[in-house]
């Protein structure tokens, strides 16, 4: 891996404009994130990036990833996702690992032959962790046998190892999961694939275990009944990125809306010498700012663990998201019939956009997770 941050920007920039800008309309279309962009992106160092020193990675924080997952999602935000659930690995076993679990996965993932997926959700549990169905039973002589259905499995087909919450026999609340990937696809861990209108090339995978025997599986931390807290702990780092993603999208949406109001003729003259088209740059420009700016404190605030870390990540995920959608919006209104074929890049972030404001929790849900404590404290 690049030996600083500013040449892991300047190489994830090159690869970003060389090789990603020119092919992901084709990606897109094909629903397709060819392995050698994948490969790329570890070789980059960016799925080992968070492993301490001391289990062989660079030790970076998440502030120092910032430009970088921005960067990508300027790209394509399935890149920046597909790098996502190792961070998340990452995260969870540094803080709540055993010893011996971090051991065994960090230095492999810190030299990239470790991925990781992170499979929370349920047919009938997202947001609301209380919902959590499936269930996990101790074997004799180590492991555990999994019952149950997961759904939205980021890498979820071809990952190294699942961090899975499930219902731990004997606790009364949900576990994390350490789960091996051995017997994936087997007809006891059943694996499918969802179709997606957006944030295409990432697989998302549903599970359906049956009795499935997987004697590699342990309770992370071996502290069963804690995984909803140490997941929604890691999930401060996803937030961020999920940030990055939209404020990439913002960028490029403030890009075409830049681009149309110089190109585009109208009259005597272009667009841009409208007034509007000028507002409407204008305002772009303005949310940008307010984005990039909450993403970074954000950032900071996760890496120095500080009390408002889980606040921030939030306010950030939130803020940045909604603001990709309305920038698309905003963007496409002056592009009109240009952002509407299907190979127009405007027209992949209207369908990536939304996303944003699913994955690592709804917005709606954690808008009412910051509002309600709010409320009761006034
Ligand atoms: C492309 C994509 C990738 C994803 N990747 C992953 C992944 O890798 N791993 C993974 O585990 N999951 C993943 N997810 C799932 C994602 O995290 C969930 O979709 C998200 O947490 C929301 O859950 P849900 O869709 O079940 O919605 P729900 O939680 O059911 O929310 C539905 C509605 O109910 C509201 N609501 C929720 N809770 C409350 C409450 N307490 N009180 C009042 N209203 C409430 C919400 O605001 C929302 O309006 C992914 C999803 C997508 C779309």
């Amino acid at each position: 891996m690049p030996n600083d941050t500013s040449t892991l920007q300047d190489a994830v920039e090159r690869f970003v404009a060389d090789e990603v800008l020119p092919a992901v309309a084709a990606w897109d279309l094909a629903d397709d994130l060819p392995d050698a962009a994948l490969r790329r992106l570890v070789g980059l160092g960016l799925t080992g990036a968070l492993v301490p020193a001391e289990h062989g990675g660079p030790g970076l924080g998440v502030a120092d990833l910032v430009p970088a997952w921005r960067a990508l999602s300027q790209g394509w935000i399935s890149l920046t996702g597909a790098i996502n659930p190792t961070g998340l690995a990452t995260a969870l076993l540094v803080r709540h690992g055993t010893d011996a679990q971090r051991a065994r996965w960090l230095p492999r993932i810190a030299a990239g032959k470790v991925l990781a997926s992170l499979s929370i959700t349920e047919p009938q549990a997202g947001c609301d962790l209380g919902r959590i169905e499936t269930s996990a039973r101790p074997l004799a002589g180590g492991g555990l046998e999994l019952e149950g259905r997961k759904r939205w499995v980021a890498g979820g087909a071809s990952s190294d190892v699942v961090f899975l919450l499930a219902m731990v026999e004997g606790a009364d609340k949900p576990s994390c999961v350490v789960l091996p990937a051995e017997g994936r696809g087997s007809d006891t861990w059943i694996v499918g694939d969802l179709d997606k209108i957006g944030y295409r090339g990432v697989e998302s995978a549903t599970y359906r275990f049956e009795r499935h025997r997987a004697p590699g599986a342990e309770v992370l931390g071996d502290d069963a009944g804690a995984g909803a807290r140490q997941m929604l702990d890691a999930l401060d780092v996803g937030r961020v990125n999920v940030a990055c993603r939209g404020l990439g999208i913002v960028d490029r949406a403030l890009a075409c809306a830049v681009q149309e109001s110089a190109e585009r003729e109208i009259g005597d003259g272009v667009l841009g010498d409208h007034t509007h088209a000028q507002i409407r740059v204008g305002e772009l420009v303005v949310r940008r700012r307010a984005v990039e700016a909450l993403v970074e404190k954000a950032a900071r605030a996760v890496d120095a663990r500080s009390e408002d870390a889980r606040e921030l990540s939030t306010a950030a995920k939130v803020l940045a998201s909604d603001t990709a959608v309305w920038a698309v919006d905003r963007a496409a209104r002056l592009a009109a019939s240009r952002s509407y074929t299907a190979s127009a890049e405007l027209a992949r972030l209207r369908r990536d956009a939304p996303q944003t404001q699913i994955g690592e929790g709804a917005n709606d849900a954690l808008l009412l997770a910051l509002g309600r404590p709010a409320i009761a404290d006034a």
